[in-house]
């Protein structure tokens, strides 16, 4: 497909004239469009290489899937929910949610579903777009709603493609496996592996979840909204305002400005409550102290869960903590000589957390490219823009506040930003605009800097750290950047 669309100059343009494209219709790009199309600028289309809208909420579907920052949180805050179901409300209702809201404000019209981009390249101040089928775009502007964790990281295991039986990553659920009287084994002990096991120990013959690392988990009660409770937050939207309200300041108060304050008096206490439940909720002495984790409570990603504990502790349940040495036909050897027979192997072993735009091929000025750029590892000036990449805008970038607050909250703020640095092209004020080199190495030296401060420096290993040990997310409070994407410094950029 091709767009004739004037080249850029510096008069005015009105919003239409400008040509946006959104590449990724999960809860960033779904934010976009819609964000786009409330300030008038209606010529966009939304790129997105699966077959529906949800990202996220469309490529994992394993069970017990959810999201553990409350629903009435995780929500837009121009289209709060009063329908959600519980105070973690399960990923298909998320996903009908993304599907819903993008309905009402007519975004299917902009979605071009099952289109891969697969490479961007800024010649002569435009971004010259190329999808994987072959066809063509040409835009002002590009708005990069790639997403953070959607790549699997698959583990070379030795024997791997020896097993006999169904295998798949957790993000890539296979539902025509059943599991029901099966012997399981699930890889990994991050926040999905949880989920997947308090959802699935009851139905299978035998469970077995290979263990690296212990985690601390956060109790946690999952209750329902009552039809009353609901009615109300129909009835009464300020009702749910103050509630979405409410645990936004619980939520930020409690977890997401203490992780970045190692000292803090709030992690002090979460780290409490996980070894109190620890201690209350696991009766065996030696699981118990298989499941002690040596490092301090929220260095990795803290989990949220009331059930785990109880879950392996069901009569079929086994936590495996002997490294696993290689896969073989009928199972998982583990170096203590052991073979963990099985009939379905589970890798809820995480994702590649650095790729963000990647693989897509993204050529800026003077034909330098993305990769190269990031070739030590993926930055960009307060995670939205990379110098010499102008007019290209990401949502959820890299060293962005990612983990540990509402990815939500998050996008709506970096798009406030965005629409600004948008609003510049558009009027005119230049024609190219991205962060300066000089302005993105300070920031990348004092996020650096700050970073020691952090939990996840405290001793341990985790996504949170770059090749060299380096936190790679937003090292400071949600203040801080809510502060810092209510107005760009422009002159922190590079504008011609
Ligand atoms: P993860 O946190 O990266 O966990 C991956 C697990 O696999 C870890 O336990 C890791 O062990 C293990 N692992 C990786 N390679 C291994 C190997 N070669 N041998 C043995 N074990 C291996 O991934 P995730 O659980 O999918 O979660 C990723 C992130 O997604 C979470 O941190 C969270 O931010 C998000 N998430 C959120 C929700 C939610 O409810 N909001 C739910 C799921 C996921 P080590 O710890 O030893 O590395």
């Amino acid at each position: 497909m091709t767009h004739e669309t004037p080249r850029p100059s510096a008069a005015p343009k009105s919003p239409s004239e400008l040509r946006i494209v959104i590449i990724g219709a999960g809860m960033s790009g779904v934010l976009s469009a819609i964000q786009l199309q409330e300030s008038g600028y209606d010529n966009f289309s939304v790129y997105e290489k699966g077959t529906r809208i949800g990202g996220t909420w469309n490529e994992n579907t394993y069970p017990g899937l959810s999201c553990d920052v409350p629903s009435h949180l995780y929500s837009y805050s121009f289209e709060l929910n009063p329908d959600w179901s519980h105070r973690y409300s399960p990923g298909e209702e998320i996903q009908a949610y993304f599907e819903n809201v993008a309905r009402r404000h007519g975004i299917p019209s902009k979605l071009r579903l099952g289109q891969e981009v697969v490479r961007c390249v800024f010649e002569n101040g435009r971004w010259e777009i190329a999808l994987a089928d072959g066809s063509r775009d040409s835009a002002d502007v590009v708005i990069a709603a790639t997403g953070v964790l959607h790549h699997p990281s698959v583990p070379d295991f030795e024997g791997l493609d020896r097993f006999a039986g169904p295998q798949f990553h957790s993000a890539r659920w296979d539902h025509s496996v059943s599991l029901e009287g099966k012997r399981v084994g699930v890889v990994g002990t991050g926040s999905t592996a949880i989920q997947i096991t308090t959802a699935v120990v009851d139905r299978v013959a035998e469970y077995k979840l290979f263990q690296r690392t212990p985690q601390w988990v956060m109790p946690q009660e999952n209750p329902l909204y009552s039809e009353a409770e609901k009615k109300l937050f129909r009835d009464r939207p300020e009702t749910l305002r103050a509630l979405n309200a409410d645990i936004r300041l619980l939520f930020t108060e409690g977890f997401s400005n203490a992780v970045v304050d190692a000292d803090s008096p709030q992690l002090a206490a979460i780290h409490e409550a996980c070894e109190a439940n620890l201690e209350e909720s696991v009766r065996d002495p030696e699981l118990k102290e298989k499941l002690r984790p040596n490092y301090r409570a929220a260095c990795k990603r803290l989990i949220i869960s009331g059930e785990f504990y109880a879950a392996i502790q069901r009569p079929n349940a086994n936590l495996v903590t002997d490294p696993i040495e290689r896969i073989e036909e009928s199972g998982v050897r583990t170096a203590d000589g052991t073979l963990h027979e099985l009939d379905v192997l589970v890798l809820a072993t995480g994702f590649r957390v650095d790729r963000f735009v990647r693989p897509m091929e993204v050529v800026g000025r003077n034909g330098v490219a993305l990769n190269d750029v990031w070739e030590k590892g993926p930055f960009a000036y307060l995670a939205i823009t990379v110098p010499e990449f102008p007019n290209l805008f990401m949502l959820n970038g890299p060293n962005g506040p990612v983990g540990n607050f509402s990815l939500i909250d998050i996008a709506e703020c970096q798009f406030a930003y965005i629409l600004q640095l948008i609003e510049r092209v558009r009027s005119g004020a230049c024609r190219e605009i991205a962060a300066s080199r000089e302005a993105t190495r300070r920031f990348d030296a004092e996020r650096r800097e700050a970073a020691k401060k952090t939990i996840w420096t405290s001793g341990c290993q985790s996504w949170y750290l770059d090749a060299d040990g380096v936190p790679m997310a937003w090292p400071w409070t949600f203040d801080r950047f809510k502060d810092e994407m209510r107005e760009p410094r422009l002159d922190d950029f590079d504008l011609r």
